[in-house]
């Protein structure tokens, strides 16, 4: 999410104690005014077509009157009808109706606050748009549904820890020229079979299946703000987490802004291709801010009541970018938990992915994922438990990393590993446990652990957290970077300045290593499997297609690498002892090696026993060494397969054989070993 002002801030909120409970069921005095409100949960909330005709229903409980504008153009002209709308005080809906189907046009909604009529709005769910989002579209969605659609389908997923997420934004995967792609930016992107780079390696949809992650997670793809549609030579670039409506796809995207149609039916196309290649496709979610205040359609359709507020009426600021909303009453949680089911049914969405989730009650979270899950039990839910800044919701109701467990089916991610393992996001000089920064064992052991109670992790020595969160290892999404900050590339070049390119390599190796043996869900961020980079810019969230492209003839001059990650994946995805779905069987089968950190830094070293979770390998030996010397562990004796050494990997175990004793180490490096 962008811009992160608060980081530091919302880090010192996590680790604080929590306030004690308070009995008023709002955060504000302010927001208790909004308790009282009729509210409408029908899935026809703005515009139904039928055979009845057209209708409009608009809830805003307080207007004084409501009118919807009907226009030809998505754009420009004036409204060649207004037609008044009918209150009906028990549910706070504006109703009117035409007799006609009116597909092809487009309508906004005004209404009359307090003697004063406010902007024309879209609505809070205009689900086609035109250009720039400015009026809601009417579309026959039967007509956007690409052929097969009927019987399309993601990935069954039996464990949430056997996704492996990878995540992309749409312009970093295909705008760079040796993408090969032709379709550059857009959705339709990953549509396209057989593009190569330069050197003629696989790149696009067909690089995501040779590389054999399960799930792509897109940066957000619903219509945001800050790119306008009508000028995209300009190839303006954003990561989008400047949400304008949330149940359309971001015009800009698509092939035809000023198509209603077009970017609904390219999104369809983008995840049928990705279902047709075996993987899901997870959405980036950002209900917790929008990116104007008094002009959302949030505050121009009910003002006020989306948003929460300070005592005073100000709003509340716990994103960082203005304002926060407010999942704690009753119209708002209702539009969230919909609006996710909105996208799972119409486009067949595998995932969500809640930014600055702790904004989010524990409540709201938990009907999400309950409500998702009667869709399609496969949806994985996990978010960024963690808020930019003080909120008026009681930090015992967020959905915070620390309330983990008060959630069902909801995971969060581990900034525990993430900033453990390449060094501190703050500091871009400061390093981690994989890259010689000694005292950060424990933390990496958190992080091994996914976070849940084992007898042999001390969590008062963790650096983030200090008490096992997490109940079960399907509750922890494992990284070591994303888009937010400094990406591995860059990270390993400002810490390890100085170092030969080969060392960060082998770094990089690492660091993946540790994630994606750990128990939990693997996350990576698109392109570390090619060394990509940033070019050192760590809030690239509106930079250039030059600093954020993706060049993919990295892949062949990183050829090693991308061969290492593929290697990992294929380990993680063959051997179930990784993937272990309780934190009973982790606390049982994974035991640690006895290491004094402080005699020798940089070493972990454990097995995974007893054929954990159904492993054909009854015993598997990992044991990284994150300091720049050799470090020598010893095996116990038998007769083990060696699975990764030095910077190389064969998910099968087949570099050779070993019988056991003093082994060595390589620098920055992991040793796997596997006892059939
Ligand atoms: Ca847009």
């Amino acid at each position: 999410m962008t811009p992160r002002k608060s980081l530091i801030m919302a880090t010192m909120l996590l680790s604080g104690t929590f306030a004690p409970l308070l009995m008023a069921q709002t955060n504000s005095a302010y927001d208790s005014q909004f308790i009282e409100w009729p509210t409408y949960n029908g899935n026809d909330l703005e515009l139904t077509v039928d055979n009845s005709g057209t209708h409009f229903k608009l809830w805003s409980p307080k207007a004084k009157e409501a009118e919807v504008k009907l226009y030809d153009n998505g754009h420009t002209g004036e409204a060649f009808k207004v037609l008044p709308m009918t209150f009906d005080a028990s549910t706070g809906i504006w109703s009117a109706s035409v007799p006609e189907k009116l597909y092809g046009k487009f309508y906004t909604f005004r209404i009359n606050q307090d003697g004063k009529w406010l902007k024309e709005t879209p609505g809070v769910w205009a689900k086609a748009v035109g250009v720039n989002g400015n009026r809601a579209a009417i579309i026959d969605f039967a007509q956007t549904n690409p052929e097969g659609w009927a019987t399309d389908k993601g990935p069954e997923v039996k464990n949430f820890s056997d996704v492996i997420v990878y995540e992309m934004h749409h312009r970093d995967m295909s705008m760079h020229p040796s993408s090969g792609i032709a379709n550059k930016g857009k959705f339709l992107a990953l549509t396209e079979q057989g593009t190569t780079s330069p050197q003629g390696l696989t790149t696009g949809i067909d690089h995501l299946k040779e590389l054999g992650v399960t799930h792509v997670h897109i940066l957000p793809s619903y219509d945001y703000n800050s790119v306008d549609e009508m000028n995209l030579q300009n190839n303006t670039y954003n990561w989008g987490y400047d949400p304008l409506n949330y149940n359309a796809p971001e015009g800009s995207y698509s092939t035809n802004p000023s198509d209603p149609k077009a970017r609904v039916r390219e999104m369809k196309e983008m995840i049928k291709a990705l279902h047709d290649a075996g993987i899901g496709v997870i959405m980036d979610v950002v209900y917790n801010h929008t990116a104007e205040n008094d002009n959302s359609n949030f505050e121009l359709t009910a003002p006020g009541y989306y948003h929460r507020h300070w005592d005073d009426g100000r709003y509340s600021d716990a994103s960082g970018c203005g304002n926060e909303t407010a999942s704690d009453l009753k119209q708002m949680r209702d539009y969230i938990v919909n609006s996710t089911k909105y996208w799972a049914d119409e486009y067949h969405v595998d995932g969500f992915r809640f930014d600055l989730m702790a904004i989010h009650d524990t409540e709201t979270m938990n009907e999400v994922a309950a409500e998702l899950k009667k869709i399609n039990p496969s949806i994985f839910v996990y978010g960024e438990g963690w808020t930019a800044g003080d909120s008026p919701l009681q930090p015992e109701r967020r959905a915070l990393k620390e309330n983990v467990s008060k959630m069902t089916d909801i995971a969060v991610f581990s900034d525990d590993i993430r900033d453990a393992v390449k060094g501190h996001y703050t500091d871009a000089s400061d390093r981690g446990f994989a890259t010689g920064k000694p005292g950060l064992e424990e933390t990496v052991k958190i992080g091994i652990v996914a976070a849940t109670d084992h007898p042999q992790v001390n969590y008062k020595k963790g650096n983030n957290s200090k008490f096992p969160y997490a109940k079960s290892p399907e509750m922890i999404v494992n990284y070591v970077s994303c888009h937010d900050d400094l990406c591995l590339t860059d990270k390993l070049r400002k810490s390890m300045a100085g170092e030969p390119e080969k060392n960060m390599i082998e770094a990089a190796k690492l660091a993946q290593t540790i994630v994606f043996t750990s128990q939990g869900t693997p996350f990576m961020f698109a392109g570390e499997e090619v060394f990509r980079d940033k070019q050192g810019v760590h809030n690239s969230y509106n930079s250039p297609d030059s600093i954020n492209a993706i060049d993919w003839s990295n892949k062949a001059k990183y050829k090693d690498l991308f061969n290492y990650y593929k290697g990992l994946i294929e380990l993680r995805k063959s051997h179930p002892a990784f993937r272990m779905t309780t934190a009973a069987d982790i606390a049982k089968n994974l035991k640690f090696d006895k290491i004094d950190s402080s005699k020798t830094p940089n070493l972990i070293s454990y097995s995974l026993l007893n054929h954990a979770n159904g492993d054909e390998w009854e015993e598997i030996k990992v044991v990284f060494n994150g300091s720049d010397k050799p470090q020598t562990v010893d095996i116990k004796k038998g007769n083990w397969l060696i699975v990764a050494t030095d910077g190389l990997i064969s998910p099968n175990g087949g570099l050779g054989r070993l019988e056991g004793g003093k082994q060595t180490v390589a620098p920055y490096s992991a040793l796997i070993l596997a006892r059939p």
